[in-house]
């Protein structure tokens, strides 16, 4: 009931406020009918919503949330913390204890940085390349994400060409594209960025294919650029020492966000030691970038996610949920797509070309308690057990009852 919604009458209220009602991609406008804004509280992986609905959420607060949110571990550590000082005339020692901690888990790593979102790790990784090789050149793969800077934003309002001008594309998995826009560089080249896997929004999801991955690492070799992976997203879901372990090729510079600190205010850079100078001469900073709190927040994530084999965990949750789904989506004769790593699914249907089976799946999961998304990849976390799971694909079961009686 509208009249009676909370969450409706926030809404109004901040479109007076608000630019548009909110900024960037948590905007609920962009999301089939039915979905809240504004939530109040969230615990494990419940979360509740302004008028008191309650859903199991396979979102994350969109990736930072891997451990269940408000974990207790993890909220010890930054009330013990915040009881003695977060942002102060220099940082904690703290933060000594994380960046040990993040050298000593991340194989290619030998020393650190730390910002706070994702944005500021990408754009210093592409900052020290610079610095480091002295060229401008960067490969972005055509589109993929990096951030909300002029460099990367997806949309190009207020950005101006200059700001792009030594950007070249490539596309993702495709070497002989990736060696094209290299000769292109000619002796200019200073990095090759690369997200772990292929997550751009509204398409199905692709794996690193391996000959591409070792054939981004060989044109660094070879020209002396540096390789950036974007780990942002994926970072500490599907490998605990950097999403490309698994592939067996190590970068010169990664950047991490989201799930470092279990939804505290974190990021970070590594890097090897061909570019620790370069990183001692960029000039990088920010107001709470030493903030000891997310810190402290970080190293017990990180710990915790250690202790649990958190990718495991969180690899068997995705693949309860993508088997009961598939058994699900033929027993109501809907055809589905699923893909991703298990721990980041996406479903995507067959013959959806306006996108409005994955609309009608997700308000009818959500009416059954289940929180989805129609187009961007999904996040399980250690918060996820069986019983979750099984309470999701109840809701599944709705969203594609509904798809079904779409004809
Ligand atoms: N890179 C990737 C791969 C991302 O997914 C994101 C965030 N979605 C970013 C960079 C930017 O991170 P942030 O929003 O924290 O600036």
């Amino acid at each position: 009931d509208l009249a009676n919604s909370l969450d409706a009458a926030l809404r109004q209220r901040a479109r007076q406020v608000i630019p548009g009602g909110l900024w960037g991609h948590l905007n609920a406008a962009n999301l089939p009918e039915g979905y809240p804004q504004y939530f109040v509280s969230a615990e494990g992986c419940r979360l509740r919503d302004a008028d008191g609905r309650e859903f199991v959420d396979f979102m994350c607060g969109w990736g930072p949330m891997v451990l269940g949110y408000r974990n207790p571990m993890v909220e010890a550590a930054a009330r013990r913390q915040a009881e003695q000082g977060d942002a102060m005339n220099g940082p904690a020692p703290v933060l000594v204890e994380l960046a040990e901690t993040l050298v000593g888990m991340i194989p290619h790593a030998d020393w650190c940085l730390f910002q706070k979102n994702g944005t500021d790790a990408t754009t210093a990784c592409v900052t020290i390349a610079r610095a480091g090789t002295g060229r401008r050149k960067v490969l972005v793969a055509r589109g993929s994400y990096h951030g909300a800077a002029p460099w990367c934003t997806p949309s190009l309002a207020g950005v101006t060409t200059e700001d792009r001008a030594h950007l070249l594309h490539y596309d993702y998995n495709d070497a002989a594209s990736l060696q094209v826009a290299a000769e292109e560089a000619k002796g200019d080249l200073a990095a090759v960025i690369v997200t772990a896997f292929r997550h751009d929004m509204g398409r199905d999801l692709e794996l690193p294919d391996p000959a591409f991955v070792r054939a981004a690492r060989e044109i660094c070799d070879v020209t002396g650029a540096a390789l950036i992976l974007d780990d942002v997203r994926a970072g500490f879901r599907l490998h605990l020492g950097g999403s490309w372990e698994g592939i067996g090729v190590r970068p010169d510079l990664a950047a991490y966000s989201k799930a470092i600190a279990n939804g505290h205010a974190l990021s970070a850079v590594t890097g090897n030691d061909r570019f620790r100078e370069a990183a001692t001469r960029i000039y990088t900073t920010g107001s709470f970038w030493c903030g000891a709190v997310s810190m402290a927040a970080a190293v017990a994530t990180l710990n915790e996610l250690r202790r649990l084999d958190g990718p495991a965990h969180m690899r068997a949750m995705g693949e309860r949920f993508r088997t009961g789904l598939a058994a699900l989506a033929a027993r109501h004769g809907v055809g589905i797509r699923q893909s991703g790593p298990a721990q980041m699914p996406l479903v995507l249907f067959e013959d959806d070309a306006d996108a409005r089976k994955g609309a009608a799946f997700c308000s009818a999961a959500l009416r059954a308690g289940a929180y989805f998304h129609p187009r961007h990849n999904m996040f399980l976390s250690c918060a996820h057990q069986a019983a979750d799971i099984d309470l999701a694909l109840q809701a599944a079961d709705a969203g594609l009852a509904a798809v079904a009686r779409m004809g």
